[in-house]
């Protein structure tokens, strides 16, 4: 296999494991080098890329290549020295006939969408909003939690309305596209490139806008941008991780904007939707489960569809690997380990085993102090919380006596860092989620 499509494998190997916004951030923008004997070289754009590689996803790298190649690796990382070789971007202009060579999740379609109660409103609006760009439904306000399915139905919109109109202009992007896009068109003063970028198209894609919170000039350009697009019957999709009021730090008049479309909420699928989704993404990938399987798997894991899938590509690939049938007595090692039981159990248990564990006061770990050590326990909680019961950084910091968001975000992050690297803290959190079992 060449390297492209050895790279092209590996992505979509990591990409239901990594956030997409990581997947944009740092893999896409990345490609394979060279494979030799014992190590995989990857070429990344810049040095911040590298690092963050290195430091974050290393672990996460080196097995999905050993998975994918048999033997064991090590990934090193150079920075590519000609940046003007073009690199996958995560935006895409869908403009035909020069279709891109790689277009970002082409497979998030409104048909290989599996509609259930969690979702069938929001896929009934997504189907509205095809028929009737534009009008009815502008913006279609998408939210929901991490995983449920937010960008799929979203660029399933955008396929869809792309093939009723194939010259049709549409931007997809993440939110944080746009505010990269509006600080360097100031620092080079080129908005007048900018705007004429984003107010001239018909559709306009843009993945979790919650990140505009904080953000006054990118909300002060969005407005604008907005308003224009609202005006000339642009449609216009915006997703989100809540709902445009909870968005703390977001000028009012963006709230009402966001709100006066139509707002629609996707929740966990159920049972039979999980069942239903697996099956889908076996028949995508060729592969065949027993249902009993496909049931076990589905009552392992019950938030994040994207978790859900990853589970599914782990137990495929270890089950080729091994040349295993696919039987329930094969699959249930990997199901067991699954650190998701977790989600079980809830926030009050994860409180009193955190403190139990470092054995301080449940006073003390909502409190105020800031003594050294409550630092970790506090941010442990915060993980556990964001992480495990996918509980709303809002919510989170109410419950450790009235944080604000930025705060748990951060200790959030800062676990979600050590944990790929710091041996300590994995045997920490595999205690803590012992006892929370
Ligand atoms: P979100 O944007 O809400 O975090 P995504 O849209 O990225 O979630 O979905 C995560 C994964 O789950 C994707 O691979 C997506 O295809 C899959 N998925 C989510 N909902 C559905 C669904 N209803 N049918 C099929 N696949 C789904
Ligand atoms: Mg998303």
């Amino acid at each position: 296999m060449d390297n492209l499509k050895l790279w092209h494998r590996f992505l979509e190997t990591i990409k239901p494991q990594v956030s997409s916004a990581n997947l944009k951030a740092w893999f896409l923008k990345t490609s394979l080098k060279e494979v030799t004997e014992d190590k995989v070289i990857l070429s990344t754009p810049n040095a911040f890329i590298k690092e963050t590689l290195n430091q974050r996803h290393k672990p996460l790298i080196e097995s999905t290549f050993e998975g994918m190649l048999n033997k064991k690796v090590v990934v090193e990382f150079v920075v590519k020295e000609n940046l003007a070789k073009p690199e996958v971007t995560e935006e895409v202009f869908f403009q035909p006939p020069a279709a891109p060579a790689f277009q970002l999740n082409p497979k998030y379609t409104l048909e290989n969408f599996v509609v259930g109660p969690s979702n069938n409103v929001a896929f009934a609006a997504a189907q509205a909003v095809v028929q009737n760009p534009g009008i009815s439904y502008n913006p279609l306000f998408l939210y929901g939690g991490t995983g449920v399915g937010k960008t799929h139905l979203m660029l399933g919109i955008g396929h869809a309305l792309l093939k009723n109109k194939p010259r049709l202009k549409v931007i997809y992007c993440s939110s944080e596209k746009f505010m990269n896009d509006y600080v360097s068109a100031i620092q080079q003063h080129k908005m007048g490139e900018l705007r004429n970028k984003y107010r001239s198209i018909d559709l306009l894609l843009i993945d979790d806008i919650q990140f505009f919170s904080g953000r006054e000039g990118t909300q002060e350009e969005f407005f604008h941008t907005f308003n224009e697009l609202q005006g000339k019957n642009a449609q216009m999709v915006l997703t989100s991780d809540r709902t445009p009021h909870e968005i703390v730090k977001l000028e009012d008049r963006l709230k009402s904007r966001f709100a006066g479309g139509l707002m629609l909420d996707i929740q966990p699928p159920d049972f039979d939707t999980r069942v239903a989704i697996l099956r889908a993404k076996c028949a995508e990938k060729d592969e065949e489960l027993p249902e009993e399987v496909l049931k076990q798997l589905a009552s392992s894991l019950d938030v994040n569809i994207r978790e859900l899938e990853g589970k599914l590509v782990q137990i495929l690939q270890a089950l080729h690997a091994q040349n295993l049938a696919p039987t329930i007595q094969n699959v249930s090692p990997f199901l067991q380990d699954s650190t998701q039981r977790i989600t079980r159990f809830d926030q009050k248990r994860v409180f009193t085993t955190i403190c139990e564990y470092f054995d301080i006061s449940q006073k003390d770990l909502t409190g105020p102090k800031r003594q050294k050590g409550l630092v970790l326990p506090r941010h442990l909680t915060m993980y556990l919380l964001c992480e495990e019961l996918n509980i709303t950084v809002e919510r989170v910091g109410q419950m450790l006596g009235g944080r604000d968001h930025t705060t748990i975000m951060h200790g959030r992050d800062k676990i979600k860092t050590l944990l790929s690297r710091d041996k300590e803290i994995q045997r920490v959190i595999g205690e803590i989620k012992q006892r929370l079992i």
